[in-house]
Parts: C-alpha cells; sequence; structure tokens
C-alpha cells in the first residue's frame, strides 16, 4: 500500500491509522491509507472547520472518540452567552446590576442556586470593602444570602438556546471531500478515477466545486436516529462513481470522483 497523498511506500513505522470519517465525530473506522506527514499535514486545516460546523451535534450526542473529548460549545440564552455542555446541561452565570447594590444574578445549569449564592457572596466581599463597612455588616448580609436567593428565584420554564451553525464553505467541503477519497482509497477504487479529486485536495485549489457539494433534505432519516453514513456506489452503465456522506444525519453531501466511469460495478456502504 503506498501512501495516496505522496506515493511513499506505507510502513508500520511512517504511517498510522488514519481516521476514514474523522475523529472529532466519533469516527470509528480506520485504515493505513496515509503516511504519518501527509495524515498531520491534512487533518489539522480543514478537517477543523467541518468540525467546528458540526460541533453542536458532536456536543448533544456526546459520542466517544478514539482521542481527546466532545467540547463545549457557546450558545446564547436569553441574551446571555452560556457554554451547552456535552451531557446535555448548561454552564453560565451573569451578573446584571439593577441599581447601587442591588444586582439580579443570571445562573444556568444543574447548580445554578449554588453558584449564584456564591457570586452574591462574592460581590457583598467586594461592597463591603469598597464601602468601608462594618465587619457585623458583611456577615449580616452573608447571613441573608441564602434566604435572600431562596425567596427571589424566577426561573425560565422554557428557555430560548440561540446557535449558529456554519455549513459548506471551501474548508469544510474539502474535508468531506477527503472523507469520500479516505473511503475510496480503503475500498480499492482504482487510482485513475480518485487522482483528479485527490490533485484538488492535495492542491487545496478550487477545482473542488466541481466535485463536491452539499445538501439539506429533510426527513430522510428516521426520528431518534442519529448516525453518519457513508456510500460508494460506481455505475459504469451510468458512468459515474461517487459517494454520498452523511454526517449526523444533517450535513449530507455528495461527491462526484468521475462521470466517465468504466471500472467494474462498485456498491459499498457504512453506517
Ligand atoms: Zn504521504
Amino acid at each position: 500500500m503506498k501512501c495516496y497523498l505522496c506515493g511513499k511506500g506505507l510502513t508500520d513505522k511512517n504511517s498510522s491509522s488514519e481516521h476514514i470519517i474523522p475523529n472529532a465525530f466519533g469516527g470509528k473506522l480506520t485504515a493505513r491509507i496515509l503516511c504519518k506527514d501527509c495524515n498531520s499535514d491534512l487533518g489539522s486545516s480543514f478537517d477543523s472547520c467541518l468540525t467546528k460546523s458540526l460541533e453542536w451535534f458532536s456536543c448533544k450526542v456526546n459520542h466517544s472518540r478514539s482521542r481527546g473529548s466532545v467540547q463545549p460549545v457557546k450558545v446564547n440564552i436569553d441574551g446571555m452567552g452560556v457554554f451547552a455542555l456535552p451531557r446535555g446541561d448548561y454552564d453560565g452565570i451573569k451578573v446584571e446590576k439593577i441599581q447601587d447594590n442591588h444586582y439580579r444574578i443570571h445562573a444556568l445549569g444543574k447548580n445554578a442556586q449554588a453558584k449564584a449564592k456564591s457570586k452574591a457572596k462574592e460581590i457583598i466581599l467586594k461592597s463591603g470593602k469598597k464601602y468601608n463597612w462594618t465587619e457585623g455588616k458583611v456577615n449580616e448580609k452573608l447571613e441573608k444570602i441564602n434566604s435572600n436567593i431562596e425567596n427571589n428565584i424566577k426561573q425560565i420554564e422554557h428557555p430560548l438556546v440561540n446557535f449558529t451553525i456554519q455549513f459548506g464553505g471551501k474548508d469544510v467541503l474539502l474535508s468531506v471531500m477527503k472523507t469520500a477519497i479516505n473511503f475510496a482509497i480503503m475500498k480499492n477504487v482504482p487510482l485513475n478515477y480518485l487522482n483528479d479529486a485527490i490533485k484538488t485536495l492535495k492542491e487545496n485549489n478550487d477545482d473542488f466545486k466541481s466535485f463536491v457539494n452539499s445538501f439539506y433534505p429533510e426527513n430522510i432519516f428516521p426520528e431518534n436516529s442519529i448516525y453518519h453514513t457513508l456510500l460508494l456506489k460506481g455505475d459504469p452503465q451510468v458512468g459515474i462513481l461517487y459517494c454520498l456522506l452523511s454526517f449526523y444525519g444533517v450535513f449530507n453531501a455528495i461527491v462526484l470522483f468521475s462521470s466517465c466511469y468504466n471500472g467494474e460495478h462498485i456498491l459499498h456502504s457504512y453506517c
């Protein structure tokens, strides 16, 4: 086996297993198809853009990964910047000054009350210093924190979570192309049908537009099931070789490797 980018012969020493679907999405399928140098050169730049595009879904699904773990995502709830945590909880705190020495504390998540209390304590200690309160006055205020907060809780019943997802763009689509190429190489598709796509990937050039496009059909997957799929098909009768990809069932793309395919019938899928 040779590295499909530089053509170097692959050995146990100079190569490692490449994730066909990025590790950041919990991809488990691996193959020895790139040398170590090409693997690290190629991985960092555009895969991270695709990862960023889909981070909300990774966070909500909270799947396992071969390396590292799913990261919290910045979102906005009722005008407040917070973090969505991988297990479904939110984390964030904001202090709003109503008037002198009157504050409203917005706290989110499992330990919201405890977080609000400790924030209030911090504010009192700071105010005590600022206004030279006596120790007695500070202690009196500290003693009231718990009841003050517990008696004045206003809970938001259905908070509106706002976040932005940006699909598409050159780097994202190049990353999609890479996954499709990885899968095709792994399935031993003859290189002559892949060389143009590999060249585009290697040169990072604008020809990617003629190979890859994304689409967002509604409800193509059954409800309550989330998975990644790859489908590689070569059809000599129609003369096309392509790979369909779907990440989380949300981001879908097609990579057209060849529109003059005259090799064997190919059909490989992975889910
Ligand atoms: Zn290489």
